[in-house]
């Protein structure tokens, strides 16, 4: 079965076919057919594939998702490339308390999802945008399913995702901590299982999703029972653009000094906070070691310094919450391609067992392994993410009514 992965965001669209079925997933024999991207929607889009080693890259006018998603549907069955769709498979930014795995997409659903638009304002209409479009495109017949980001952490204990504010304040408009990253915690999750031969049960692990966008996740019994973001996903670790956890004061703070308002300060803490923020540099973290290369004094240095203090913090923290750990997964863009951010951050770990395999941990940059030594109590891994894969087996398992276990 071809799945194409739809993620629809505010000013692109990124896809990717798999061709994938219960066997393949058994196999582990899933295969990418394509992946690409529309990007900065509107007159010069820029439309770009990769079949394997191939690249092809397009500016053309495409003015929103709907002619993105349109466009995508010309480009899969136009001669050069013939590849049918069997289904899609949707990101979904947020399920609130409805969804707890992912759905086939029927009218129902959909009014679900338009339900958490509230709880996501910023993501949850363009995923709609996307799955409408797709529709529209592709034909109601063609069967559709959302994979939520929030879903995997609805396993989270009342204790760890209500907030110590008014209690009527969850009850009237949901606010609670919901987390983020899900697909990616859960992927990382299941290989951590493949590799170690471990079963469910048995797997009691820390994830950080550390990219753009960074998350940890305390994973007990093969359920989320704590994660670092929150009702939305600013809180929690440092990030590229966002400040993660701060005193909450510090918005009132900060819109009568500078005098702005409520939602200014939401987006300056969204956006120009995190590494950027703090360096003045940049939010990209190769160039934030490299100004730590050339200068040890520069605030890129110091930006570097709170994003590994934060991380270690909720490590120590997760440890403590679920009465020990046997390993922490890193993933995401820095954490499986930095090797000097997970020795930054594993400093002073060993306290809690963990010694890094300083060799191991050089060498496995974007691949799978154990990044600490054999006798390390507490294990360390690199385990590089996947969640469009995950988002397109979904997408079967859900299709012939399999069981998608969380
Ligand atoms: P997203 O969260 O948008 O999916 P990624 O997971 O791709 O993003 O992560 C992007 C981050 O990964 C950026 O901060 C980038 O600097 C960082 N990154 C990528 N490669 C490296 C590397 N070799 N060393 C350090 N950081 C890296």
């Amino acid at each position: 079965m071809n799945v194409l992965v739809l993620n629809a965001g505010s000013s692109s669209l990124k896809f990717q076919l798999i061709a994938t079925d219960l066997d393949r997933i058994m196999e582990n024999d899933d295969q990418r057919l394509c992946r690409g991207e529309i990007d900065h929607l509107g007159k010069e889009a820029e439309f770009t594939v990769h079949i394997g080693e191939y690249e092809h890259k397009k500016k053309e006018e495409i003015l929103d998702l709907h002619a993105a998603v349109e466009k995508l549907l010309r480009w899969l069955t136009s001669k050069e490339t013939p590849a049918g769709v069997d289904a899609i498979g949707h990101r979904v930014v947020h399920g609130g308390e409805l969804f707890s795995e992912s759905a086939l997409i029927t009218d129902d659903v959909l009014k679900g999802i338009q339900e958490c638009v509230e709880l996501a304002p910023l993501h949850n209409p363009n995923n709609i945008d996307g799955i409408l479009a797709a529709r529209k495109a592709f034909g109601p017949e063609l069967p559709q399913v959302a994979v939520f980001d929030t879903a995997f952490h609805h396993t989270l204990p009342k204790h760890a995702y209500i907030y110590a504010i008014p209690y009527e304040l969850y009850e009237k408009h949901r606010i609670r901590r919901y987390g983020f990253h899900g697909t990616s915690h859960r992927y990382v999750a299941h290989r951590y299982r493949q590799l170690c031969s471990v079963s469910r049960e048995q797997t009691n692990i820390i994830t950080l999703h550390l990219g753009n966008g960074c998350s940890a996740a305390a994973i007990k019994g093969g359920y989320s029972v704590d994660t670092s973001m929150g009702m939305t996903p600013l809180e929690g670790l440092v990030m590229g653009t966002r400040c993660g956890d701060i005193d909450p004061s510090l918005v009132s703070v900060i819109a009568k000094e500078e005098k702005l308002a409520c939602s200014d300060v939401e987006l300056l803490l969204n956006t120009r906070s995190g590494l950027l923020g703090v360096s003045g540099i940049s939010n990209d973290m190769r160039e934030l070691q490299d100004a730590l290369h050339s200068d040890p004094d520069s605030r890129g240095g110091l930006a570097i310094d709170i994003f590994c203090h934060r991380a270690r913090k909720y490590i120590g923290g997760f440890l403590a919450a679920m009465a020990g750990a046997d390993a922490v997964i890193f993933t995401g863009g820095i954490g499986e391609h930095s090797p000097f951010i997970r020795w930054r951050i594993c400093q002073g770990l060993q306290c809690a067992g963990l010694q890094l395999d300083h060799n191991a941990n050089e060498k496995t940059v974007g691949k799978e392994g154990r990044i600490s030594t054999e006798d390390s109590t507490l294990a360390a891994f690199c385990i590089p993410t996947d969640e469009e894969l995950l988002i397109a087996r979904d997408t079967v398992r859900c299709i012939l009514g399999q069981p998608h276990p969380s």
